[in-house]
């Protein structure tokens, strides 16, 4: 499949057209930005990693009932996926405290939940993606009540699963965030990605953070932490 023009250019992926109108290809880029595109910068190889992590985990959570718009890897950067209308809420699920939670609520990192939290971020750049309720959602039409109810369903399948992957691979899954798509037929499906710009990842046993937010805090070892998260996904870490 070949990109025939470009759709989109977004902060670390661009969207591509390709000769199927059921089909996009994403590329993803080295680029990282935080606090809402305040702070700018580059994350050597990056895209790569990101591509691969991300549909290592898609085609994992497909396999357990999770459905995708994955479609097939087509290069160190590209995927082929499913094109889908992208639902405008970012839906973040959190197994401890930390990032945004932590100050909003002015608690110290790393409490650990009985239960997920789950909330929804109203995607808009403009307005600085705000925290909204289901019913403020429902309100500005930004999806049905079946759409929010199956979005939950599966946002907290995906906890489960990617909790328990990670925790096999001495990592743990402290929160992170998806995106959902309809694709043409209307139905749901997990869009976007799932790396270590999207989610916060600390090491099993030292805590260390191996997740975007040592670019954020400017903690240093940026790249090493991501290669790090990809040997641990790969299964890398038994070998010797
Ligand atoms: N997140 C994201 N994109 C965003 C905001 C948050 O991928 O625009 C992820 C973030 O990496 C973390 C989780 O969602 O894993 C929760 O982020 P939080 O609300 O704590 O916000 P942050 O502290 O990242 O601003």
């Amino acid at each position: 499949m070949e990109k025939t023009r470009l759709l989109y250019e977004g902060k670390a992926k661009k969207v591509y057209a390709t000769e199927n109108p059921e089909t996009v290809i994403v590329s993803y880029k080295d680029d990282a930005t935080a606090f809402n595109g305040l702070k700018k910068g580059s994350i050597s190889g990056k895209g790569v990693i990101n591509n691969r992590m991300s549909n290592l985990l898609m085609a994992m959570l497909e396999k357990n009932g999770v459905p995708t718009h994955l479609v097939e890897e087509l290069s160190e950067r590209d995927t082929l996926v499913k094109k889908v209308q992208i639902v405008p809420l970012e839906v973040i699920v959190r197994n401890i405290s930390a990032g945004s939670f932590a100050k909003r609520y002015g608690v110290e990192e790393g409490i650990v939940f009985d239960e997920p939290t789950f909330e929804f971020s109203y995607k808009n750049d403009a307005l600085g993606d705000p925290l909204i309720n289901e019913t403020h959602a429902l309100a500005l039409k930004l999806a049905t009540k079946e759409e929010i109810a199956r979005i939950r369903d599966l946002a907290l399948k995906t906890n489960q699963l990617l909790k328990d992957y990670f925790s096999e691979r001495g990592v743990i899954l402290v929160d992170f965030k998806l995106e959902f798509g309809r694709l043409s037929d209307g139905s749901i499906v997990l869009a976007d990605e799932i790396s270590p710009d999207t989610c916060r990842f600390w090491d099993a046993k030292t805590r260390e953070k191996l997740d975007k937010d040592r670019f954020r805090r400017d903690l240093g070892n940026v790249e090493d932490a991501y290669i790090e998260m990809m040997r641990r996904v790969s299964g890398k870490e038994n070998e010797q």
